[in-house]
């Protein structure tokens, strides 16, 4: 948007810097105190009453209203900067719920608007944790979940349609480990024309909050892992649910209260001291994986590389182009001679670790057939492309040359 048209309207980076945060509260700090009260002293009986008639949904805050904090695993001053100070990484996000993991950013989220008799449609591959939470727990309690291929977005639109008592489309786009993309805007457009349209949730946790933004897109809440991206230096675990609608916010946040799966207040302060660095080290993971992926693209050894800017079909290149603005920091390799030559590169990788998780400043690779896909069915495996020779690799902010090197010297001894 130009300076022309929004004259007042800051830029997510520097929005992120200057909002959410008053030096006044903090004795004048530059950055945020830490806040680790358990409990709240009221200003008086009555904002005591207030606060919980507020909280108990009895009375609705008004947007001026400045009400007192209770207890902190309702809510506490470090959530609320960080929930305030994440929104404008989220374009046309009201509202923002901090989680003490990704998997209770989705698990809450889902249980705050699933009932027993409803079903969720999720495409695959999905997250393990998320996929064990639809089929293994979820489905126990009477909330039944319909599976459908990422990128198949007549399928996709089919179940949509043929699914009774829909109440959620999960996606996950791009797909671990193939990149696989689903179409947003298309599954939003097939809900909108239901009756009852469902909610359309979206795992943005491989390209957002700095390449992807699903609320701009329609969807009605992005989710995330907090431990990849957004924290950026593997050394925190969290979660975040954002949304347009701050009345379904506040309903996840009731939820959270309950279920008491707050991100704490030391947590919050340092997940929030990454936020400003988010798009510098999403950029710079950007531009190492795709100078390595496509130098890597026609390596020998490598059978088939599995990045966006080097997708076969034209219909996955399409949704790229029109969903994304970079390709991301994820590259899957498919190499030749199989699970021998992939457990050889990872061996003799000197710069790039053999760990699962992603999005730190440190390049990561791993095997996914024999680690985060080992519970699938051979048939599965092959089918969603997971072969015996995939390694994925989550790049980070080194030069890219000494990794390019790093690549090709562990090859060589494949
Ligand atoms: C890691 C991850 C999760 C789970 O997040 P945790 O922070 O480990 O609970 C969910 N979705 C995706 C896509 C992930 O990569």
């Amino acid at each position: 948007m130009s300076d022309s048209q929004h004259p007042a309207a800051l830029r997510p980076e520097t929005d992120v810097l200057t909002r959410g945060f008053d030096p006044s509260l903090s004795v004048g700090s530059a950055r945020p105190a830490v806040f680790r009260s358990s409990t709240y002293v009221f200003s008086s009986p009555e904002a005591a009453e207030r606060a919980f008639d507020i909280m108990g949904g009895r009375a609705e805050r008004t947007p001026e209203e400045s009400v007192d904090l209770v207890y902190s695993r309702f809510n506490h001053p470090n959530a609320q900067i960080l929930e305030e100070q994440i929104l404008p990484l989220e374009p046309e996000a009201q509202a923002a719920a901090a989680f003490n993991s990704g998997m209770a950013a989705i698990m809450t989220t889902l249980l705050t608007v699933v009932r027993p008799g409803d079903r969720i449609v999720y495409t695959v591959p999905i997250y393990g944790g998320t996929q064990t939470l639809i089929q293994g727990f979820l489905e126990p309690f009477g909330v039944q979940g319909v599976a459908v291929a990422g990128g198949q977005g007549e399928a996709i639109d089919a179940a949509i349609r043929a699914t009774p008592n829909l109440r959620v489309v999960l996606i996950e786009t791009p797909a671990n480990p193939t990149m696989v993309m689903t179409d947003i805007r298309r599954a939003v457009k097939t809900c909108a024309a239901m009756a009852e349209p469902p909610l359309v949730m979206i795992d943005n946790t491989f390209l957002g909050p700095a390449f992807q933004h699903p609320l701009a897109l329609g969807a009605d809440v992005s989710l995330y892992s907090a431990t990849k991206y957004l924290g950026g230096f593997s050394d925190i675990i969290g979660g975040v649910a954002l949304s347009k609608d701050i009345s379904l916010m506040n309903k996840i946040r009731s939820k959270r209260s309950l279920f008491g799966n707050i991100l704490p207040p030391d947590e919050c302060w340092l997940l929030d001291t990454r936020l400003p660095t988010v798009h510098l080290r999403m950029n710079r993971q950007s531009k190492n994986a795709q100078r390595i992926a496509e130098a890597l693209a026609k390596h020998p050894k490598i059978r088939r590389v599995y990045y966006p800017t080097l997708f076969e079909d034209p219909e996955q290149t399409r949704i790229y182009r029109e969903q994304c603005t970079y390709p991301g920091g994820l590259v899957s390799l498919d190499l030749a001679g199989g699970k021998r030559a992939a457990f050889d590169l990872l061996r003799n990788l000197q710069i790039a670790r053999n760990a699962v998780s992603l999005g730190g400043v440190e390049t990561l690779a791993c095997h996914p057939r024999s680690t985060t896909h080992s519970a699938w069915s051979a048939k599965d495996l092959d089918e969603a492309g997971i072969g015996e020779g995939l390694v994925r690799i989550s790049f980070g902010i080194e030069n890219w040359r000494d990794l390019l090197h790093d690549f090709e010297r562990a090859l060589d001894k494949v």
